[in-house]
């Protein structure tokens, strides 16, 4: 942070503040402190019968490579909403989410997934400007070598167990 932005100043630390423990950005000509946090990202499982959705990305990061429909929460919104905005930005469809699925976090990139199970209320789904391409895989079908992100892994292979041992859990990881 090189300007306070709450009143401009450039007279930044980077220190401890009074009662806290770690160092943080702070204006020491009105006090403002900058707090960094992890962000939150929510998306959606869509499962029909024994398939799952997922989305090709057409945008970067990870152009080209299947994912969950997924992003960052917006504010203003609770983490079930945000996740079927997402799907409706994504994929263009409309979903019930019917269950929690899991919690990912990140920590060397702070970031949180938070991923629900849902269905799709129609068959009306497709690309968009987001997603090159949409459609269900058979779980021996899913490309595995071209998944976009270690959190749709996680929640894909959680999602598969389950599956097999004809249990639904809630599910925390954490990327190593
Ligand atoms: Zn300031």
């Amino acid at each position: 942070m090189n300007y306070c932005i709450q009143c401009g100043s450039q007279n930044i630390a980077y220190e401890i503040p009074d009662g806290d423990h770690r160092p943080r950005h702070f204006c020491k000509n009105c006090d403002y402190i900058h707090y960094q946090n992890p962000r939150i990202i929510v998306g959606c499982l869509i499962i029909d019968d024994d398939k799952i959705l997922l989305a090709k990305r057409g945008i970067e990061p990870r152009y080209g490579l299947w994912n969950l429909p997924a992003g960052f929460m917006e504010e203003g919104e609770d983490v079930q909403k945000g996740a079927a905005r997402e799907v409706l930005e994504e994929i263009g469809a409309d979903v019930d989410i019917f269950a929690p699925h899991c919690v990912y976090s990140l920590p060397h990139v702070s970031q949180v997934f938070i991923h629900f199970l849902a269905r799709l209320k129609s068959h009306n789904y497709g690309p968009t400007p987001e997603s090159l391409e949409v459609r269900f895989f058979d779980i021996k079908d899913i490309p595995w070598d071209s998944i976009a992100f270690s959190s749709t892994t996680y929640a894909l292979k959680k999602y598969i167990s389950d599956r097999q041992k004809k249990s639904q859990e809630f599910h925390i990881g954490v990327k190593k």
